[in-house]
Parts: C-alpha cells; structure tokens; sequence
C-alpha cells in the first residue's frame, strides 16, 4: 500500500506551535478581474494566503472556484482579457504583482515552476526531451552545454526513470501520459526551484498513475524543502500531503488553516459538505452524500453568501450580508455567519 493509499490519518497535535517562519509567499487581497464586453467581473475576490519555505498548501474546491486563477496569477499567466486588479503577491520578498514581463519570467523558469494537468501544455512536442531540458537550463544557468546535459541526466534519474540518456533523444510522443508527467516534474526540478504550483498535476492521468505521481511530487518537494502549492478539487490528496489548506468557493477562501486541523473539525458548511462527500467518510453507506446545486457563475453571484442558495444551514442574514473572514483561537480562519470567534 503507498502512502497515498492509506486513509486519512488526522492528527490533531502536528499543527500545534505552528509558527510563521521562513515564509516564502505571501498572497495578500489579491483580486482578479476579466473585463469582457459584457462587462467586468471578479474571478478572484480578495484572497490572501500565505506559504512558509518546505509547506505545502492545498487549494481546494469545485471547478470554478478560481483556484487556476489564483494559482496563475502568483505567476503572472493570466491570459487577457483577465488581469491582477488589487492585492500584492509576495515572493522572496518582492512583489511579483509588480514585476516586468521580463523580470517575471526570470523568476517563473526560475524560482517557481508550474506543473500543469496536461503534460503537453510544457513540452514541445517536435523537440526532444534532452533539448527541452538543455535549453531550459542554459536559459537560466551559467554552465557549458555538457553542464546542461548532467543536470538533465540527474533530474530524469531524482523522477525515477530509468536510462535517462536514452530518455534525452526521445520526443514526448514516445512517453506514455505518467512518464511524460514525470518527465515535466524532472524539467521543472531543473533549477531547483523554491516554489511549485501544480495545478490538478494527475488529474488526466490513469487513476493506478496518480498516486505514483503524487507520492513522486511529495517526496521531492520534502526532501529539497521546496514550497508546494497544490490546486485540486481532490480532498483526499490534500488531506494526505499538505500542510495547510484553503477551501475556495466562487472565487473566496471560505476556509483555511492547518490541513489537520480543517479536515478534522470543518466549521465551513462547504467545507462539511466536500468532506461529506469523500467516500472514506461515509462509514459503509454505498452513495456519496453530494453537496446540493451547482457553484453560481462568477457574472452571476448571489447576493449576501455566494454559497446560501446551496447552504442547508442559511439564515436571514446569510441572504443580505456577504460574511467576514474570522480567525478562531485555532489558527483557522472562515468566512461564515455562524462561527463564532
Ligand atoms: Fe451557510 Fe450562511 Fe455560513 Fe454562508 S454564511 S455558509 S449561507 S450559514
């Protein structure tokens, strides 16, 4: 049985004295607006999170939430017409909000690397893997080309793929959907970055593949203390191999804090309601228990809570008042109207 394979094991103590030290990312008010001839509107409404250097976070929800938003805007891949329209995004230090084009690219082949779902979104399909891999390490190190290519060599052996010469003169074509996965984990390891983002890295891969995959990407960020930033709409992932956690919905952190802690004790309905949905938690019930309705569209909010229509425990004020992020005694923070600080 691999790691991911086990159930989730809750631990209510690791988390205790968690101090903020060595912080990495700091992602404050952030906002992102598309504006479209029909109009403006926010994918993204006010999110702040931050990351310590070696912690892994987990950004979770359902498909639209706008944890991709999120997760690209840290890199400043937002495609037109969307744009960061409030908020600072500290990296290192400096705010990456603010950085020319030139000056974030550097840093994104550099200090963070992206994972995406699709394995072909980063490799070039009529170039080999050696020379994606060469390439990309000259363009951000001073070495010789045969430099290069040991690097490369030793990131395709630290993915577990064997004959990583071989490997080199092969095109992503010859590679199944895990390998190629792999092989785009190995070209981001390339200059040892201090922050990934991957984004549903496993999400198009073979269900026996993913936690494989998982299980490669954890134990890589933990050994070379690298930052993780994990969107998924996968719980049960993120409850096995994050730190910390932040529950989005239409475009909010409804729920964040220490991943144990969060998952143990939801004080969010929505977060109560993905949890309520994982299988393992269903104590012998055959049918999972799905949250009720569908996420509104971003154009289209709701007044008050965005998630009241679907929200069981809705009260007057839930329709009229859009709730406060409150941070408890715990170290979570959730934005509902009935927590209590
Ligand atoms: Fe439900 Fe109201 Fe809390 Fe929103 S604020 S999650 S509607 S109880």
């Amino acid at each position: 049985m691999t790691r991911l394979e086990q159930p989730i094991a809750v631990c209510r103590t690791c988390c205790e004295g968690y101090e903020f030290v060595n912080r990495l990312l700091d992602v404050n008010n952030l906002e992102v607006t598309f504006a479209k001839r029909a109009g403006k509107f926010q994918a993204v409404r006010g999110v702040s999170f931050s990351l310590d250097k070696g912690e892994h976070l987990g950004l979770v929800g359902e498909s639209g939430a706008g944890k991709s938003i999120t997760g690209f805007s840290i890199i400043n891949l937002i495609s037109k017409p969307g744009y960061i329209s409030k908020g600072n995004i500290l990296f290192e230090g400096r705010d990456l909000a603010k950085l020319s084009l030139e000056e974030m690219r550097r840093i994104r082949g550099d200090r963070i690397a992206m994972i995406f779902q699709d394995p072909m979104m980063t490799l070039n399909p009529v170039l080999t893997i050696g020379t994606q891999m060469i390439e990309t390490v000259l363009a951000h190190r001073r070495v010789s080309r045969a430099e290069a290519r040991d690097i490369s060599v030793e990131r395709i052996n630290r993915v577990r793929i064997s004959s990583p010469e071989r490997r080199l003169k092969q095109y992503p074509h010859e590679f199944s959907g895990g390998m190629r996965q792999r092989i785009v984990i190995a070209i981001s390891l390339l200059t040892d970055p201090a922050l990934i983002i991957a984004d549903e890295p496993t999400t198009a891969l073979d269900v026996t593949i993913q936690a494989e995959i998982m299980e490669l990407l954890l134990d890589l960020c933990t050994s070379r203390q690298m930052g993780l930033v994990l969107i998924t709409h996968d719980l049960a992932v993120v409850s096995q191999i994050t730190q910390r956690i932040a529950v989005m919905y239409a475009g909010l952190i409804v729920e964040t804090g220490p991943t144990a802690e969060v998952i143990a004790t939801p004080r969010h309905p929505y977060t109560r309601g993905l949890i309520n949905a994982l299988p393992q938690t269903r104590h012998g019930e055959k049918r999972l228990r799905q949250i009720p309705g569908v996420m509104p569209g971003l154009r289209n909010l709701p007044a008050g809570c965005a998630f009241h229509p679907r929200c069981e425990q809705c009260r007057d004020i839930c329709i009229t008042t859009q709730p406060e992020r409150r941070t408890l005694a715990c170290g979570v923070q959730v934005a509902c109207h009935l927590v209590e600080e």
